[in-house]
């Protein structure tokens, strides 16, 4: 028998089930591809469940431009360790593990030496949608297992319940990492725009580090949940009078609308060098006035997920406060219509898919 082999001659033996979309906007459907067997430095990972991310209906639609097909999404992966390279020292066989947004970068230049591997300049490797550094496309985690250098694998709580932690390594920490960074926290006023994915986990983040949370959403039947999730204050933010009446009094807003939206509205909402963050990446670039920014010196900035050490921290800080994502649990066979539903915003807040299902080819 011939055993394939990757581009850098590692025998691909680890036959893998998985859902993928083959070409752009195809309904995603089952698919089977070959992962490497593990290097020294290597873990396997048993795939329990993966959160499904906004980004990976952005990707499977080529909303961004370059998307390689077949695509298997998926990069709020939790499960457990069932094999381990030579040289792994990190895991052992049993224990729980996570990946997020990347599985390697260059590990030389300044952004991954201190430890912002998301920003490395040579380009981190994404766990899905790219090509790691033997050229090989990277496949996600809407599979069966994945191997990963355990570098870039998270140790997970056994105190937190696994299916609502997943979401934590991309929804969590794409919001924990601006709201660290921009020092959230008592005396600050942080607004979270869109209640999805990720904006729930701001909202409970931003609560959590004790700033004063208003939640800004389309969505008339979130307020009461945006309320139960920690927002003091809930603001609907089609109605222009209601919005009006927060002008120049934000710190900070964290954006994390998937869609075209207004950006002039939230920079007047800013008090003086406030800053609005963008973490959600609609299709359609949004047109921003000089004068949005230049009166009251505000910032508009931007945040990329986190790098391990801070998502690590984020895990470890969950663990500590008893923080995970609300979750829906659904089968992979309902993918298809779970993209649907996040596209209309309705999700409450994350769906996680029970990765069972796909084991037992239900
Ligand atoms: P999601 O669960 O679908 O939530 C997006 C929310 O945006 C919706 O629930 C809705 O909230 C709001 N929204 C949707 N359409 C809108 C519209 N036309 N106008 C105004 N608001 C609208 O998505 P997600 O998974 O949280 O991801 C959000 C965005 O962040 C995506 O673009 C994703 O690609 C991006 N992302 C970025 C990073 C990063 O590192 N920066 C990481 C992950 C994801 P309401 O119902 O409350 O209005
Ligand atoms: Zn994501």
């Amino acid at each position: 028998m011939s055993i394939a082999l990757s581009a850098s001659g590692t025998p691909k033996t680890q036959t893998t089930r998985s859902y993928a979309a083959r070409a752009v906007r195809e309904p995603l459907a089952p698919f089977t591809f070959e992962r490497r067997e593990p290097l020294p430095h290597d873990i396997v990972i048993d795939i329990l469940y993966c959160g499904v991310c906004h980004s990976d209906i952005h990707q499977a639609r080529d909303e961004w431009g370059g998307s390689l097909f077949p695509m298997v999404p998926g990069h709020e992966i939790a499960g457990r360790v069932v094999a381990v390279g030579g040289q792994a020292t990190k895991f052992k066989v049993g224990d729980l593990a996570a990946v997020g947004c990347f599985v390697d970068s260059c590990r030389v230049c300044p952004s991954c030496k201190e430890g912002l591997e998301q920003y490395c300049e040579g380009g981190m490797t994404a766990t899905y949608n790219a090509r790691d550094k033997a050229g090989e496309p990277t496949y996600g985690g809407y599979s069966e297992r994945i191997v990963v250098d355990e570098g870039y694998a998270l140790k997970v709580s056994e105190k937190l319940d696994l299916a609502a932690a997943a979401p934590l390594l991309c929804a969590g920490i794409t919001l924990y990492s601006p709201l660290r960074h921009w020092k959230a926290g008592p005396g600050k006023k942080v607004g979270i725009v869109g209640i999805g994915g990720l904006g729930h986990m701001g909202v409970k983040f931003a609560r959590a580090f004790g700033a004063h949370v208003v939640l800004f959403t389309t969505s008339p039947g979130k307020v009461e949940d945006g309320k139960r999730l920690g927002a003091h204050e809930v603001v609907i933010s089609t109605d222009p009078d209601a919005v009006a009446k927060h002008a120049g009094t934000f710190d900070l807003i964290v954006d994390a609308v998937s869609a075209e939206h207004d950006l002039n509205a939230y920079l007047k909402l800013l008090k003086r060098d406030g800053t609005h963050v963008l973490v959600g990446v609609p299709e359609k670039p949004s047109p921003v006035h000089a004068f949005s920014v230049i009166i009251g010196r505000k910032s508009l900035a931007g945040s990329c997920i986190g790098g391990i050490a801070e998502t690590q921290e984020m895990l470890d800080f969950c663990a500590e406060k008893g923080i995970v994502s609300d979750v829906e649990i659904i089968p992979i066979q309902k993918i298809n219509e779970a993209y649907e539903r996040m596209i209309k915003g309705d999700v409450k807040y994350r769906f996680v898919i029970d990765m069972a299902s796909l084991k037992q080819g239900a």
